[in-house]
């Protein structure tokens, strides 16, 4: 059955957690919607923003997304709806993290830098990160082959 849910709450949820920001640091807010399905079958929108504090590394809103569904025990993870300016979806760490979880995962980016936030990116979570470090999902038996470039001459 195709997933079902309702985008335009999921960018108005992660437009909405992005105003709780705390990017006191760096002024870069994010806020993020997670979406997925419950042990009871149930659609939830769950919210995630960014936190910087003193002395520790910083808490991305991507990451935050992931805690909150891990603390809700969400069993299905359809979508991640990211908004900043720019529109970027995720940091290198994040899509790292979210591999964990599901490769295929729809990722949305929305930019806030525009009057009127609009969609930038709308992909998969594989395709932003195509050779991620093996998960224990995948199992470090399934080696990927990354391939050895053809020697240039003309560095050798
Ligand atoms: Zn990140």
């Amino acid at each position: 059955m195709a997933e079902q849910y309702n985008l335009a709450l999921a960018v108005s949820m992660a437009l909405e957690a992005r105003e709780k920001s705390k990017a006191v640091r760096s002024g870069y807010k994010v806020g993020a919607c997670l979406v997925g399905e419950d042990d009871r079958g149930i659609t939830c929108y769950l919210p995630g923003y960014n936190i910087e504090l003193s002395g520790y590394p910083p808490i991305h809103a991507e990451h935050m997304a992931y805690i909150v569904g891990e603390f809700y025990q969400l069993q299905k993870h359809y979508a991640i709806v990211v908004a900043c300016d720019g529109g970027y979806p995720m940091c290198g760490i994040c899509r790292q993290l979210w591999i964990n979880v599901n490769p295929s995962m729809r990722v949305i980016g929305v930019n806030t830098a525009k009057s009127s936030p609009e969609k930038v990116v709308d992909t998969t979570l594989d395709k932003l990160l195509p050779l991620p470090y093996p998960t224990w999902r995948s199992g470090h038996e399934n080696h990927y082959d990354i391939g050895t470039q053809e020697q240039d001459e003309s560095h050798s």
